[in-house]
């Protein structure tokens, strides 16, 4: 995830390992994104996910190429919607967390794309959807994987909206406004997941960010992955950092 700006002079996705040199945290012992080795997870109960009822209705986003991803916020000023009004309680976090904005991690084939690795598998695409408690400042990460349709099975029509609408992004800060549905972006009705406690997947990769990994995978198109990696940019992922001595729990 990322929620830098002026920052963006002294790294890019092709020289990874450089990136603590500017930004020490880097070099930290809980970074993201990790391999997931699911045998030696440990079980735990969550409570469930409590969302606004924003979540699941049509809202306008302002979608912007930042040069290293495209990020969607909520578009201001329009019909009174606030990211006030988007946010999520429960499983295990507390207090009340408030939409930040949503982005895409993608690589130059199918082989290559997602930022976590699950039993050393890579998945050609990872999205995330960041949240915020504003009382203490904690992030938490949505993490989706991603794979590749056949000919017979649909798409996800949200994202494969935002594949069509940041393919046309091809300068850095062009920005497009869309109208996206959270709930059917984030595939709300998934409840299995891994959760551990990492950083951010971009500089300056801070630490403390609780990631949530849904295990359901997302269906895209071959063809809206190509229109990203053809009109906006080639690569756009972190490798998998070292786990050192974090645990990894999943909630099923
Ligand atoms: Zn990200």
């Amino acid at each position: 995830m990322s929620c830098t700006t002026h920052d963006d002079d002294y790294w890019d996705y092709d020289t990874p390992s450089e990136w603590q040199k500017h930004f020490p945290s880097a070099a930290g012992l809980c970074q993201s994104p990790i391999d997931i080795n699911t045998h030696r997870t440990i079980a735990r109960h969550y409570p469930p996910f409590v969302f606004s009822d924003k979540y699941h209705s049509n809202e306008l986003f302002k979608l912007i190429n930042s040069g290293f991803q495209v990020t969607a916020t909520l578009a201001e000023h329009t019909y009174g919607q606030s990211e006030k009004d988007l946010w999520f309680i429960g499983s295990g976090l507390p207090g009340r967390f408030y939409f930040v904005n949503f982005h895409l991690h993608w690589g130059r084939n199918d082989r290559h794309g997602s930022e976590h690795e699950i039993d050393g598998h890579r998945y050609p695409a990872e999205a995330h959807v960041v949240f915020k408690n504003h009382e203490s400042d904690q992030i938490a990460v949505f993490a989706y994987l991603f794979f590749v349709t056949n000919q017979t099975q649909k798409g996800n029509k949200e994202w494969e909206k935002y594949c069509d609408a940041a393919s046309q992004l091809t300068t850095i800060n062009d920005t497009i406004q869309c109208m996206f549905n959270l709930s059917q972006l984030m595939q709300a009705n998934e409840r299995q997941f891994y959760r551990y406690t990492g950083s951010l997947t971009t500089p300056p990769c801070t630490e403390g960010v609780v990631w949530t990994i849904f295990t359901s995978k997302i269906a895209i198109k071959e063809e809206s992955l190509n229109k990203l990696r053809q009109n906006v940019m080639r690569k756009v992922y972190r490798p998998v950092q070292p786990l050192n001595d974090r645990i990894v729990f999943r909630n099923y």
